[in-house]
């Protein structure tokens, strides 16, 4: 098995996927990582402010979307953090478990996690682990997920701890969930229930979407499940689309979950394609056909200097309004002009001011899976 210094195949960020599929340290090994996507990179940069605003103890004035969501994880590491007794303060902070507590060379994973405190509280040392989520979906509840528990089961064994606090925590969902982990040893066994699955020569791959979704074995299409799953999919589509209505719940969510796993196939597919077509101008008889965008106009106080004939409200009527690009250029100017102090206090008088004017959007309605396994 090949390690590299900033992932190890069997860490924290990784063992979700071992737990649900052991079978993926074994599929995803020597398999090249893939270019990270643009919410990867959204991540990395959040992930970044808030490890140097945490560093420096203190956050500038948002200006972009990406410093807003790094400012609201500061705050919450600042509100998690006020307590007296700090006796470790540290972001980014390179986490390892061996399974002979000082010998490095029984070390079993190793992560790096947002932030780590500690704190001594009535003579008994408490461990703080923070770990930002910047993703769109829901984040796995702290008592039952698995990477929270190998970055406290390492936390325990590195500093000794009494117990270990586990904080996830989402800036774009605006979701917390946290944990107290008392019991290290109940940890240890369960991850090495884990680990002893995975290796495993002959255990056998188990496809499902959280475990999927970011393995290199389905994103390479090399995962003998995913690719039967597939085929068997592909032969009885049409058959099944006829019967969705008349199935029970449990088979619709089976059938619901498989079809999510072959529709980002396709997407995974799709995006080769287009790659190859673009470095060989041609793909097994593919080719990309290029087709007007359409045109925008983005000058709108020169359109509407040469809009003769339209009035104010008429040419307002054909613009559509950014209420956060307005709750921004607004609250600049109101502090420009005095009228607050700060950024914050601009942005939070906007509510007021516009309020008559804001209309809800429709609810959004996601489907979130429950999950109702824990650790500990
Ligand atoms: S693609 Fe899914 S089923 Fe296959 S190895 Fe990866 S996680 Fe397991």
């Amino acid at each position: 098995m090949k390690t590299n210094p900033k992932h190890h195949p069997f860490g924290p960020s990784t063992m979700r996927r071992r737990e649900l599929c052991p079978a993926s340290l074994r599929l995803e090994d020597g398999l090249p990582a893939l270019p990270a996507g643009p919410d990867a990179e959204r991540g990395t940069r959040i992930h970044a402010l808030v490890a140097k605003w945490i560093e420096a103890k203190k956050a500038p004035e948002p200006e972009t979307e990406e410093e807003e969501l790094a400012l609201k994880c500061f705050q919450y590491w600042r509100r998690e953090t006020a307590i007296e007794g700090s006796v470790i303060d540290a972001p980014e902070q390179r986490l390892s478990y061996c399974v002979v507590a000082g010998q490095p060379e029984t070390e079993l994973y190793f992560g790096t996690c947002d932030y780590v405190g500690a704190f001594l509280i009535n003579g008994k040392l408490c461990g703080l682990i923070i770990d930002w989520k910047t993703g769109y979906s829901e984040i796995d509840p702290a008592p039952d997920n698995i990477q929270g528990a190998a970055y406290a089961l390492a936390a325990f064994q590195t500093y000794k701890l009494d117990r270990c606090e586990v904080h996830f925590y989402n800036p774009t969902l605006n979701r917390a969930s946290s944990h107290v982990f008392t019991d290290a040893d109940a940890l240890a066994e369960h991850i090495m229930r884990v680990h002893n699955l995975c290796l495993a020569p002959d255990t056998p791959p188990v496809p499902g979407e959280d475990q999927c979704r970011y393995c290199k074995a389905f994103q390479q299409a090399a995962c003998p499940a995913v690719k039967k799953k597939l085929e068997v999919i592909a032969e009885t589509a049409s058959t099944l689309e006829g019967v969705i209505s008349i199935l029970p719940d449990e088979k619709l969510v089976e059938f619901f979950e498989k079809a999510k796993l072959v529709a980002k196939l396709e997407g995974v597919a799709e995006a080769e394609i287009k790659r190859r077509c673009e470095d060989s101008g041609v793909c097994a008889g593919y080719r990309i056909k290029e087709t007007s965008g359409g045109f925008e106009i983005t000058d709108i106080p020169k359109a509407f200097e040469l809009a003769d004939g339209l009035d104010e409200a008429r040419f307002l009527g054909c613009c559509k309004l950014s209420e956060s690009q307005l709750k921004k250029a607004w609250a600049k100017a109101q502090v420009n002009g005095g009228e607050y102090k700060t950024l914050k206090e601009a942005e939070f008088a906007f509510a007021s001011v516009f309020g008559g004017l804001r209309c809800p959007k429709p609810p959004k309605r996601t489907l979130v899976k429950e999950d109702t396994k824990a650790l500990n």
